[in-house]
């Protein structure tokens, strides 16, 4: 493959190239560095451009490599009603069943026989097959900000352990009047603050509300525009 720059881990390539990408999209050749080198990035780019392959690829090469990260010393929950919690180490929002859907999907492909365990949850569904599921495993979660708000106040996913934190169509969302629930996902206590996180944020355009997010969420940010 031509997915060189910077290098990926070899499980990681191996997949790419068992799903027949080839060459990095424009959005990809500037962004897998950029989230490579650590940097927050603020990602002006269209559906269909490849910027969930932009996102993912750097997230889960750095992660391979890693291994688990074991999730920081929290107050033990208490009492016989004591129930597995989730410490997703990356966290994507987006504002629809389908787009979550679709980036889990894309997230269960290029994780293919490593450790990773890739999770979804969305509105509008049974919540109990939701959580059986992310009982199985939830390192990487796509997530609608709603659901993920209700599982948090269950007390049956924890933020606490989050590495990396992606904002897809960050533009719809906001037109979807998720501001309210992004706002306590990001900036409530349970989330690691900005200096102890990575944050990527991507919208097909860069409004006044946008650009708000992006200074409240993001530090000493790239800007890319494709
Ligand atoms: P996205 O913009 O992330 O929704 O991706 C749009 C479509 O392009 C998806 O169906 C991807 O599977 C596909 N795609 C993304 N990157 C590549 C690539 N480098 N080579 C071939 N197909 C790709």
């Amino acid at each position: 493959t031509t997915f060189t720059n910077p290098p990926l881990d070899p499980l990681l390539l191996e997949n790419i190239s068992s799903a027949r990408y080839t060459t990095p999209t424009p959005v990809q050749k500037y962004s897998i560095p950029i989230v490579a080198a650590d940097r927050d990035l603020m990602a002006c780019a269209q559906t269909g451009s490849g910027k969930t392959a932009g996102f993912l690829f750097p997230i889960l090469s750095a992660s391979f490599a890693s291994g688990p990260r074991p999730p920081p010393a929290e107050t033990p929950q208490m009492g016989y009603a004591r129930t597995r919690k989730a410490y997703p180490t990356a966290l994507i929002l987006a504002p629809t069943r389908e787009l979550v859907s679709q980036i889990h999907e894309e997230a269960r492909k290029f994780a293919y026989r490593s450790w990773l365990r890739p999770a979804v949850v969305y509105g509008g569904a049974d919540i109990n097959q939701q959580l059986r599921q992310i009982e199985r495993g939830c390192d990487l979660l796509s997530a609608t900000p709603g659901r993920l708000v209700d599982l948090i106040e269950r007390g049956r996913i924890s933020l606490n352990n989050i590495r990396y934190l992606v904002l897809d169509e960050a533009d719809r969302m906001l037109d979807m009047g998720f501001e309210p629930q992004i706002r306590r996902i990001v900036q409530g206590e349970d989330m690691p603050g900005v200096h102890d996180r990575q944050t990527l944020m991507f919208s097909a355009t860069f409004p006044r509300d946008i650009q708000l997010l992006a200074r409240d969420f993001l530090k000493d940010y790239i800007f890319l525009s494709v």
